[in-house]
Formats: C-alpha cells, structure tokens, sequence
C-alpha cells in the first residue's frame, strides 16, 4: 500500500468539509479534502435557504461571488388542509439586512464552488473518491482508506453528512436511528425569472421561503416547503421517517397531492420538472449529538447531528459551515500544541458550547418531542380551516355569535388538549 502524509484529512466536500478545509488552508495546512460524489453537492440537496451570517464571517460579502439564488425578503407559513390554506405572510426589508440576510441556494452550484474555495486556498481538494474506512491504531484514528490506499493525517475531521458511517463502522458513533432523522423529498421545476417574480411579488433578486403544515406530510410529523431559486422553484416535503411505514399515502403519492393542491399548482403552473430528490435530514435535535471529538478525529456538520428543524424553519446549513469552521480552528490550536490527542481536541466541544450551535440546539431541545404530537398535522389545521370558514363564508343563514362557532370547533379538538399542546409548543420554543 503507498501512503501519504497530511496535517489535516476531511471526509465529505459538503458545507461542513469545505469550510474547515479552506480554513485550514488558508493557514497553510497540508490539507486533504476528499468527496465521493462526482463534484461537491452531486450528492447533496437541501430545501433550501442559508442563513448568511455564518459563511459572511469567514468570507465576508461572499454572496457577491457565490452562486447564490435569490436573497429571501418574503417568508410565508401556511396550515393546509386537502382544500383550504391558511397564510401567514410576511415581506420586509429587515430580512435582507447584512447580517441577518439569507439566501435559497441549490446544492449542485453552491456547494462545488465552496470547494473550489478550499483548493484555491491550497486544499488538495479531489472529487469522486469515497473514504472507505478509517485507520485507527492504538485506539486513534490517523487516517483514511481510499480503494485500497492509504493516506494518513495528525487528524481526521469527519464531515461526512447525517449518517456518517465512517464513525459508525470504527465505533464512534452510535447508528442513526429512524427515530432520530426525517426524509427529505424536493422536485425542482424550472420557470422564467420574470414568471416567479410576478407570482410572489418580488423583485428582480429578491426571494421568497414558504413553509406548509398540515395536508403535506398526510398526517406524519413533517411538512412542505416552496422555495424561489433564479430560474426555478424547489418544492418537497420533509417526513419524520419513523412513521412512515403507517402511512396511507406513498411519498410520491405525497408529492403528487401537493404539487396540485389548489395553493400550489397556481405557482408552479407550466413549470419544467428539471429534478427530483431525496435525502435524511438529522432532526432529533440536541438528543442526537453525541461523539463530537477523540483521538485523533473530530465530528462536523450533519454527521454531528447539527440541524434544527423548529417546523417554521430547518437550519442545517449554517451550523454545518460554522462547526467546520470551528473543527478547523481546534485543529489550528492542536497543531501549535503538537497534541491531537482527546484532551487537546476537547476545546472543540468549549468553542461549539459558546457558539450558537449549541445555545440553539440546547434552546429548542424539547421541540423534537413537541412535534411528535400528531393533533398539530390533522386536527389543529382542520380546526383552523373551519373557524375560517366561519369567519369568512356567508352563506345567507342566520348569524351566530363568533365565540359560539369557535368553540364548536375548539371543542372539537378538546380545550384539554389545546391548553395542554399550547403550553407544551411556548415551552418548546
Ligand atoms: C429536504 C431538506 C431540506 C433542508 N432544508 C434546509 C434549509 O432550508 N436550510 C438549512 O440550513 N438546512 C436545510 N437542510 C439541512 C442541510 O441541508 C444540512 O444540514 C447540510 O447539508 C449539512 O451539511 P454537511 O456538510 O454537514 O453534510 P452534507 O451536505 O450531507 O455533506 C456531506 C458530504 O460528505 C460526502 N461523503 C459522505 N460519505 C463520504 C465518504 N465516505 N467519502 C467521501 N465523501 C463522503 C457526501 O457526498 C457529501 O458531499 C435541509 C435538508 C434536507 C434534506
């Protein structure tokens, strides 16, 4: 076997894999970074919106250069039923502001020219390689097998996405439960820019993210998404994968009902179907982080459990690129020791405990059980359609008074049930 020597190899060219690379070699690191798909992102897909704020402190203005999509100023939710929407909408200036702008980004573009970033900053950055298996010696890891090759590093950064088997295989980590991730569906149909503009009322570059409860995920925890690319819309559906076997409906049966329930066939009319996707999101929040650091190796991005999903929003992206950032820090500091042992790599775990990775998936950590509460996928979309209805459709019968129709309905779902479900969401979040 021929071997080669590296200060730092990272598994997986995703967000998480990019960033700690060109971190690393900007500091002039011999830097390994090793994908398996084709090119960065051929095997990534997200919904997807980045928050800025985490990539604008390492590159800063890097939207200017990046192949981002559209800046999002709009924000919709909706509650759907089989025939009814109920919509939140939201459009402001406040969301595009440095600092706290987002951006929807497709995997394919964004994530190959991350990676082009660490080789330009002197990455050995290759493509189309799959790490096969980890070295591990005397019970730290000190390197990567490659179809057969060898290739050996002070440190190992696993950045390998939601089911990183590397670690599982060597014993780091524990196997990923269906419990603990959903599935993520998306189907991208291609449209004139000038045609999404008109639809959602937006300008040229501006974006919207538009977030469904209810009717979507047929009952399941989970829901759907709509979000404007340049010259496309990414429409899918994020599905708790524990109770999908239950289901009536197939995911394609799903995806079918949604692309044409009357709120969405509407904006996506003469579309192009251009692709169709799927990937697991890790969404058990806080509860499935586990094995973040040890002798010689350190755990980032999707394949440390750092995604959130909170219902009006899923944010994966933004903690994958700052614990990269972070893993390359403690590699930094590592390296001035001349120690990659356990003791020395723990002050990850201390950076990401002061960052907001942790203060956040510690703050939400209840919302996954929260969500595990089906009344909020059937019952409280159906209660809302009704009270609406009430509200709204006049139908030449006598008026009753509105609290008496709105407590039909809140009876309907049991006042125990929604004083108890209300206090348990305020509590969650
Ligand atoms: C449907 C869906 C919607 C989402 N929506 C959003 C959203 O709107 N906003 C948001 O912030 N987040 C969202 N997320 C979550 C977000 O996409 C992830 O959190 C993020 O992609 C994690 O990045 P990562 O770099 O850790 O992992 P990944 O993007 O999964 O990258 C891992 C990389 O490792 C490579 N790899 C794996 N094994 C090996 C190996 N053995 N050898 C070499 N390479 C390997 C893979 O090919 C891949 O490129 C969504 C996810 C899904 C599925």
């Amino acid at each position: 076997m021929n071997e080669e020597r590296f200060d730092a190899i990272i598994v997986g060219g995703g967000l998480a894999g990019s960033t700690a690379a060109y971190v690393l070699a900007r500091e002039g690191l011999e830097v390994l970074l090793i994908e398996r798909g084709n090119y960065a992102g051929s095997k990534n897909m997200t919904g997807g919106r980045l928050y800025a704020h985490s990539l604008e402190k390492i590159i800063p203005n890097f939207a200017a250069e990046a192949p981002v999509e559209r800046r999002v100023v709009r924000e919709r939710i909706s509650m759907m039923t089989q025939n009814d929407a109920i919509t939140m909408d939201y459009h402001s200036p406040r969301l595009a502001e440095t600092g706290s702008d987002s951006y929807v980004v497709l995997r394919g573009k964004f994530d190959r020219w991350l990676f082009d970033k660490a080789e330009e900053a002197g990455a050995i950055a290759t493509a189309g390689i799959k790490a096969d298996q980890l070295i591990v010696e005397n019970n730290r890891v000190t390197g990567v097998i490659c179809g057969g090759e060898e290739m050996k590093a002070d440190v190992v950064i696993l950045a390998d996405g939601a089911n990183s088997l590397l670690a599982e295989k060597a014993g780091l980590r524990k196997r990923v439960q269906p419990s603990q991730v959903a599935v993520g569906v998306k189907e991208t149909y291609g449209l004139p820019a000038k045609v999404i503009e008109d639809r959602f009322g937006l300008s040229s570059d501006e974006g919207a993210a538009w977030l469904f409860a209810g009717s979507p995920s047929n009952g399941l925890v989970g829901g759907g998404f709509l979000y404007t690319n340049k010259e496309s819309l990414s429409l899918g559906l994020v599905l708790g994968l524990q109770h999908i076997g239950e289901s009536s409906k197939t995911i394609e049966d799903m995806m079918v009902d949604f692309a044409n329930h009357a709120e969405i066939a509407p904006f996506i009319k003469d579309g192009k179907l251009l692709e169709r996707s799927g990937h697991i999101v890790p969404e058990a929040g806080l509860s499935m982080v586990s094995t973040l650091y040890g002798d010689g190796f350190l755990i980032c991005g999707d394949a440390a459990g750092f995604c959130l999903n909170i219902g009006y929003m899923v944010r994966g992206m933004d903690l994958a690129i700052t614990s990269g950032e972070l893993a390359a820090k403690t590699v930094l500091e590592a390296k001035e020791k001349g120690d990659f042992s356990s003791a020395s790599l723990q002050s990850y775990k201390r950076m990401l405990d002061q960052s907001f990775i942790l203060k956040d998936l510690s703050v939400y950590k209840n919302f996954p059980a929260f969500m595990e509460n089906p009344r909020i996928f059937k019952q409280y979309p159906a209660m809302l359609s009704n009270i609406m209805a009430d509200l709204f459709v006049i139908d030449g019968t006598p008026a009753v008074p509105l609290r008496k129709k709105a407590m039909k309905h809140l009876k309907a779902v049991g006042l125990m049930n929604l004083a108890k479900d209300g206090l348990k969401g305020v509590k969650s979040v």
